[in-house]
Parts: C-alpha cells; sequence; structure tokens
C-alpha cells in the first residue's frame, strides 16, 4: 500500500520548504541588470538582510551555498599562517576548520564531540594559553545541523571579555538564521555566515557574509583574499555589479526579496517563536516514543542547547533507515539522514536521523512529518510509546485561543 501520492514534504535540514510566493517572485523573465526595477529592489534588500542577522555593519552577498560563504568569511579573514580557534560540536564545526585548514589557515582545534555544547571552561584555557595573542578568530557554530547541538554564543562572547583576548568571533548561522534567536550586534559577533536554503526559505545559491566594522578593519590585510572572494566591494561597492562581482544572481534575489518580505510580516521574533513551539512539539514527540523503547532518544539531552530548526536522533541501528525509507515511499515525508554520526559504510549509521523543522513550516507540517513517523513504527513494527499526544498537546497548549 502506497500513501506518498499528494505533495511531498521534505523534512530535511536544507534546502527547506520554499514558499509559493517565493517561487512565484522567482518566475518572471530576466530582469536589466544596468539600471531599472533591480537596482531598486536590491536597494531595499541591504537594510532587510541586515536586520534578520541583527546588525547594522556590513553585508556581502556570494553566488554559492553555505561552503562558498565559508570561504569567502576565511578569505577575509586571515592571512596565510594566521592562527584560528575553532569550537567544533558536530561535523559543520569540524568542515568549517578542514576548509580554513586547506587554504592555509592554522587551526586551534577544540573538538566537543557529537552531542554537547562547547565548554567554556576548555575554551577560556585555550584563549589563556595564547600569550601572545596569536589567534586571529574564534570560528563556531550556532546550530551544528549535523548534530543539533546550540552553542550559547552570548556566554562565549563573554568568555573572550573576561579572558581580554582580542581574538574575532565568527559564527556559522546557515542552519539557525531566521530559526533560532540570534542577535549580531547586541551578542558581539565580529562575523556571521548564512545561505539562502534554509531558514532563509531560498533556493540554494546565495552564501551570506555579515562583518562588523571591526572585522573590516582589523582584516583589511588579510592576504587570503582573491577578487572574487574579497567582502569589501561585495559589501561597500558603489557600482552595482561590484556587489556580484559580476552578474547578479537575479532570481534568487527577486525570491530572497519575498522571503523577507514574509519574514517581516510575520515579525522575526514571532518567526523564532514559531520554530521554539514546533522544535517542543518533535521533542514532545520522541520523548513519548522513547518511553516504549529506549533506543530512541534525542541527540541533545539539554533542551537549552537544542537548536530549533533541525533536531538529531537515534532509532538504533537499523530502524533508522528503514523509517527514512518508509516514511519517503509510502508517505510522502522525507526525513534527514543521519550526519557525521557514523560513516555509512558503518551498521551503525543506520541508527541516525534528522528531522528539519527550519524555514516555511507550519503545525501541520510538523504534526504530518510527526504522525507519518509514529505509523512508520507501526509498520515496521518498531517499539515505540505514544509521541503524538504529547506533540499535540505542546502544540495545542503553545498555540492557545
Ligand atoms: C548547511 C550548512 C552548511 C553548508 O551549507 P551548504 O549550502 O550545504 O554548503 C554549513 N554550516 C551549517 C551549520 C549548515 O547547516
Amino acid at each position: 500500500m502506497n500513501l506518498a501520492n499528494g505533495r511531498p514534504y521534505l523534512a530535511i535540514p536544507g534546502p527547506s520548504t520554499m514558499p509559493d510566493r517565493v517561487l512565484n517572485a522567482m518566475h518572471r523573465a530576466a530582469p536589466n541588470i544596468y539600471e531599472g526595477e533591480l537596482h531598486a529592489m536590491v536597494e531595499g534588500l541591504w537594510p532587510d538582510l541586515r536586520a534578520v542577522a541583527g546588525t547594522s555593519d556590513h553585508v556581502a552577498v556570494y553566488l554559492g551555498n553555505g561552503h562558498s560563504a565559508w570561504e569567502a568569511a576565511n578569505a577575509n579573514l586571515f592571512s596565510r599562517g594566521d592562527r584560528a580557534l575553532v569550537l567544533a560540536c558536530g561535523r559543520f564545526g569540524i568542515g568549517w576548520s578542514e576548509w580554513a585548514a586547506a587554504m592555509g589557515v592554522q587551526i586551534d582545534l577544540l573538538d566537543f564531540g557529537k552531542a554537547s555544547p562547547v565548554d567554556l571552561d576548555r575554551f577560556a584555557d585555550a584563549l589563556r594559553a595564547d600569550h601572545g595573542h596569536q589567534i586571529k578568530a574564534v570560528l563556531v557554530t550556532h546550530v551544528d545541523t549535523a548534530s543539533s547541538i546550540r552553542n550559547n554564543i552570548p556566554a562565549l562572547r563573554a568568555v573572550l571579555d573576561t579572558v581580554g583576548h582580542p581574538a574575532l568571533l565568527a559564527v556559522d548561522c546557515v542552519a539557525s538564521l531566521a530559526c533560532d534567536e540570534y542577535r549580531m550586534d547586541d551578542w558581539g559577533v565580529d562575523v556571521t555566515v548564512g545561505a539562502s536554503q534554509k531558514g532563509l526559505m531560498t533556493p540554494p545559491g546565495l552564501g551570506i557574509v555579515w562583518f562588523s566594522e571591526r572585522a573590516r578593519l582589523r582584516c583589511a590585510g588579510s592576504d587570503l583574499r582573491t577578487p572574487g572572494t574579497d567582502w569589501t566591494l561585495r559589501a561597500l561597492g558603489t557600482e552595482f555589479w561590484q556587489h556580484w562581482a559580476g552578474t547578479a544572481p537575479t532570481h534568487h534575489l527577486f525570491g530572497l526579496r519575498e522571503a523577507l518580505t514574509m519574514i517581516g510580516e510575520e515579525g522575526l521574533e514571532n518567526v523564532w517563536a514559531r520554530h521554539e513551539v514546533l522544535a517542543s512539539a518533535v521533542w514532545a514527540a520522541f520523548d513519548g516514543w522513547g518511553a516504549g523503547n529506549p533506543a530512541i532518544a534525542l541527540n541533545v539531552s539539554d533542551p537549552v542547547y537544542r537548536g530549533r530548526s533541525v533536531t538529531a536522533a537515534r532509532f538504533g541501528a537499523p530502524h533508522a533507515t528503514h523509517l527514512r525509507q518508509w516514511t519517503e515511499h509510502r508517505a510522502g515525508v522525507t526525513l534527514g539522514i543521519g550526519l557525521g554520526m557514523a560513516a555509512p559504510t558503518e551498521p551503525a549509521y543506520h541508527g541516525f536521523l534528522r528531522v528539519a523543522h527550519m524555514g516555511h513550516v507550519n503545525a501541520h507540517m510538523t504534526l504530518g512529518a510527526l504522525a507519518v513517523m509514529q505509523a512508520g513504527l507501526v509498520a515496521l513494527k518498531i517499539p515505540h510509546g505514544d509521541g503524538i499526544s504529547a506533540a499535540v498537546r505542546v502544540l495545542g497548549q503553545a498555540a492557545g485561543v
């Protein structure tokens, strides 16, 4: 029996669901890139892009994905041989460090494993051990999409300030921007890395780097820069083409414009609150399922340190893979693979999955995905408790009347 026909739901942590409004905004003839409507639209895009990251400083847009935003951030932050301290809480923190290392940056890696946030004492010790202040920047993920660990960015800033270390603070918000509360300026962040296809609800293709004036001045001499990665003209250019180092990503920009309009209509704080409630429903479902089978558990035990846009969990191998296959092919819901928890060749790999609740998602989508998961547990005869009642209760109580 196949119940998958109907509108499919891609509940993987990026690309996220693209609103019809965003797709329709992109469905148009190519605009003149030299003058007219596109230029006028982009004028209004800059303030909204700054606002979504909580900064009044600079923003540079690259034609690329999150990896290219990492590369651009690295190229602007560092000269060959500079040192970076990387605080890793999952595959994406490690990935950012690998990209920086490959570019010639010396990496000090503090790896906090796959289920714990940054340990502030270890972070402080690493900064104190750097007597000569050789560490130019600290790189960290806000939400590591592989582990779904969410770090407390203001607490990291406080450690830098307490120790009195001048390193710049660079934060990967690809998975968390416009999902989890984030305030770049208020939290003392120097560089924020994002991409179009997660909380920003736009197709993959734009990498975005926000940077403080402090970072601009401190990094003015960085020699890893190339004309394509240099953030100066991208952010501050006086000619339109300089913002893109060539042809503008025209259709992506129209899509992003619509997405930012939608975020503005809802209100950024309401967007964060919606993600908070949907995430709580997902967590409640897992707790309920796990009550009937201890092999089913969330990856991150303390809710404070859980991302609000994605949830990593275990089901016991090989149940996670079987469940993913069932929900996708029998019921139209595609869940995320476990990432970085075990190698795809290891049997343990089949015990992990992720549920995204990122961007253009609402109560019925999240409850639908969870209910389909529970139906899959029934179909596959995987022991479980009732997760749905708890998830329904969370949403019902949060939404009120
Ligand atoms: C998705 C993601 C990336 C990589 O983005 P791509 O667009 O896949 O290159 C980097 N960091 C985090 C935290 C992500 O979620």
